[in-house]
């Protein structure tokens, strides 16, 4: 964290709002490089790391630029895979839930149709994967003639995955008198080269004092034979007894087997791989993170984008097999600021894949030794009494945004020639309320939701049970969404 403030830039005060309810006190020293310039609307390449606070470095100023009044997209946010696209919708929503933000996270395996109508409405910021996105400009269903931002996240992952013809033919769509921002842990060759390439002489921001992981995660290494990880993994969990934890396997199947061996000793867990429906994987992840459950056994698929405070430990069962994973799978601990554990699990033969991973990481992985019966039996009703109680998350950052909002559902849209200027309208005219209390509008063809704000949902859900839409009567009541 930096010595400056939020306060010290010339951010708006209903994102400074949003900050202080996120309990962003002050930025971290990627924000406090990214986001002057940033607002001074430069290109920039950004050498930062996950757990940096990179997502806010371009989320704050972009909240901030963005007309609020325009119709079409105005910042185009490209990310590698659909569960950073989802996390970084997130992050610019809640950033701008009181200036009245929209972004909409476009991605494959989830219906075209529905990111359509959602791209009809008004938009601000759109976050997507590349393969979507390129869909959605050739079947023009994303208008980019607005669009002033673009911004690549995870640039070298983004090409690791062999999404460099699309990401291109994507800049060539857009205006080109726009800022460009591109945003990677590594700066190899082929990424300096799409910079050189679509860039206006970029600024070079470089975080220096940190490694490629946060000095906030506590490494180690165990060497444990094939056959032994099992009960390995149950010593472990009791002795460390963590109140969130991830464990990350090779392949599905070593996924399902411990996910099926923690189970069955009545762990409260989940299991997450990319044998999943996206619908499962989505919902799996957001009940880790409102802490339905403490364990969660996943592939690689959960090392990137999910953002969960305060995941306690991260255990390697299976050593990843490229080094960047290490730190990917690593990196859910030990996140702004917050002390993790992370302890990897090597069998005999993985000495050069452990090689790898040191020599990137640039420090040798303490091995330990495994834990002793007795301090396995010490810690024993300690992790009981854990496993039997509810995990208390305390610090979610969407329902702490979210607490005074009640989103509004009414049985009219379109097809009844509803528009968002007749709810604020009506809604703005009801004594204790103001246009200030209303935030996003959606409108569907036969219903439409309204957010209201600032904890006046119910003197408008009461008031809107007598009150006419255009002269139509609406039906309306507490959405479930
Ligand atoms: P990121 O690198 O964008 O994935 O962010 C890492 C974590 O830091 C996320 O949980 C953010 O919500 C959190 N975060 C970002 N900026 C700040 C800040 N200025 N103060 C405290 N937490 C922050």
């Amino acid at each position: 964290m930096s010595e400056m403030n939020f306060a010290d830039y010339q951010i708006s005060e209903e994102i400074q709002r949003a900050l202080t309810v996120l309990k962003y006190k002050s930025p971290t020293e990627v924000q406090s490089k990214v986001i002057p310039l940033a607002l001074e609307n430069q290109d920039l390449v950004v050498k930062a790391q996950t757990g940096s606070g990179k997502t806010a470095s371009f989320g704050i100023p972009v909240s901030e630029l963005v007309a609020w009044e325009e119709k079409k997209p105005q910042a185009l946010v490209l990310t590698p895979t659909r569960e950073l696209a989802v996390q970084v919708r997130e992050d610019i929503t809640n950033i701008g839930r009181f200036k009245r933000i929209k972004a909409v996270a476009v991605y494959g395996k989830e219906p075209f149709k529905k990111q359509k109508d959602e791209l009809s409405q008004k938009t601000h910021v759109v976050v997507g994967t590349p393969g979507r996105v390129m869909d959605h400009i050739e079947r023009e269903t994303l208008a980019l003639d607005q669009i002033k931002y673009l911004i690549i996240d995870e640039t070298d992952e983004m090409l690791n995955r062999g999404f460099i013809d699309e990401v291109e033919a994507i800049i060539k769509a857009l205006p080109t008198d726009r800022v460009t921002m591109v945003f990677s842990a590594t700066l190899p060759r082929d990424v300096e080269n799409l910079c050189h390439k679509y860039m206006k002489n970029p600024t070079h921001i470089e975080i220096a004092s940190t490694g490629v992981t946060a000095d906030t995660i506590e490494h180690s290494l165990i060497e444990v034979k094939e056959a032994d990880k099992i009960s390995l993994l149950k010593d472990v969990t009791v002795v460390e007894n963590p109140d969130s934890c991830m464990i990350f396997c090779r392949t599905k199947e070593n996924v399902d087997t411990v996910y099926n061996e923690l189970n069955e000793a009545g762990y409260s867990c989940e299991r997450l791989h990319g044998g999943l429906e996206q619908e499962d994987r989505f919902a799996v992840m957001e009940g880790f993170k409102m802490g339905n459950f403490r364990y969660l056994v996943a592939t690689d698929v959960a090392a990137r984008g999910i953002d969960i405070d305060n995941v306690k430990l991260v255990i390697n069962y299976d050593v990843p097999m490229e080094k960047e994973s290490y730190v990917h799978r690593t990196g859910r601990t030990g996140r702004a600021g917050n002390k993790g554990t992370a302890i990897t699990f090597a069998t005999p033969y993985e000495g050069k894949f452990l090689k790898a991973i040191e020599r990137y990481i640039g420090f040798d992985l303490p091995e330990t030794e495994a834990p002793s019966s007795q301090e396995v039996a010490r810690g024993k009703a300690a992790f009981e009494e854990t496993l039997n109680s509810k995990r208390v998350v305390r610090n979610n950052k969407t329902a702490r945004i979210n607490q005074d909002i009640m989103k509004l559902h009414f049985n009219g849209g379109k097809k009844k020639k509803i528009r968002a200027v007749d709810f604020v309208g009506t809604i703005a005219k009801i004594p204790g309320v103001t246009a200030e209390d209303i935030g996003i509008i959606t409108i569907q063809d036969n219903m439409s939701y309204v957010d209201i704000l600032n904890g006046k949902g119910s003197i408008v859900l009461q008031a809107m049970e007598k009150t006419t839409v255009k002269g139509k009567k609406l039906k309306v009541s507490k959405a479930i969404k």
